[in-house]
């Protein structure tokens, strides 16, 4: 019975782990065969990668799987302007920039010269940083910018994954920003599971907890949440 129980536990614990393939999936033999089937990493995009891994903070990168489904979902519908809330080293970034047509660009909003100084060199080496639009403040300022210089309504792709506590903020911001059928992908929507019993002294999964409670209601978009990566839902503008 014991026995029964630890499996139970061990699977229990598999199903809410992050199933990223650079944090932990490696050793996921299906993760292994998703990617040795699927990935196509553009070889700039690779070494970025791989210099991400040497920094201590690299579990924020977004995993290279989920990058490309959403470049294949902007692409879906030829999007030309995209915004990042959330930049770190730029591996989403560089990928949606690689992606977009040659008039397509990318707004990137995150606060750390240091993080993004690591991605920068990748952006240039790649020959899409004329594509990248780098705004170093907090993400909401960026975004009333935006509003108040007349973007409303022209963004396609939106991806939310920068601090938690703003996530419903950057969504009400960011369904203001794109067009009808554009799309607002958030990050982040499971927080490794603990959106199952979230803690009142727990600011980030309250948050999350919150937002996902006021989109499954919101009729201003259609709806899935993913359970790839950390779950990622997707919310497409009506
Ligand atoms: N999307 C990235 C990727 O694809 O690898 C990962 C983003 S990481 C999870 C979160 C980022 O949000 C960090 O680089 C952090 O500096 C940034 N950030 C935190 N608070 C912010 C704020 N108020 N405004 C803008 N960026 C912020
Ligand atoms: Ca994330």
């Amino acid at each position: 019975m014991e026995a029964f129980k630890a499996v139970r536990g061990k699977k229990k614990s598999f199903r809410m782990s992050i199933s990223k393939s650079h944090v932990g999936g490696k050793d996921n033999p299906l993760m292994q065969y998703v990617l040795n089937h699927s990935l196509r990493e553009h070889p700039v995009l690779k070494s970025l990668r791989l210099r991400t891994m040497q920094d201590s903070w690299n579990f924020m990168m977004v995993p290279c799987e989920q990058a490309q489904f959403m470049a294949n979902l902007a692409k879906l519908i030829q999007a030309k302007k995209a915004l990042e809330i959330g930049v770190y080293t730029g591996y989403n970034t560089l990928n949606m920039a690689l992606s977009l047509p040659e008039d397509g660009a990318v707004v990137a909003c995150d606060i750390s010269e240091e993080y993004t100084n690591i991605g920068k060199p990748f952006w240039k080496e790649a020959g899409v940083e004329h594509k990248i639009d780098l705004r170093i403040q907090p993400a909401l300022q960026t975004l009333d910018e935006l509003l108040s210089s007349g973007q409303a309504e022209t963004f396609d792709f939106v991806f939310i994954d920068a601090d938690k506590v703003n996530y419903d903020n950057y969504y009400e911001k960011s369904l203001l920003l794109l067009r009808k059928g554009g799309i607002v992908a958030i990050d982040n929507v499971l927080w490794n599971g603990r959106v199952l019993n979230p803690s009142p002294n727990d600011a980030d999964t309250v948050a999350i907890d919150k937002l996902n409670k006021k989109l499954h209601r919101d009729i201003r978009v259609t709806l899935s949440m993913l359970t790839v990566g950390d779950g990622l839902t997707l919310a497409v503008k009506l």
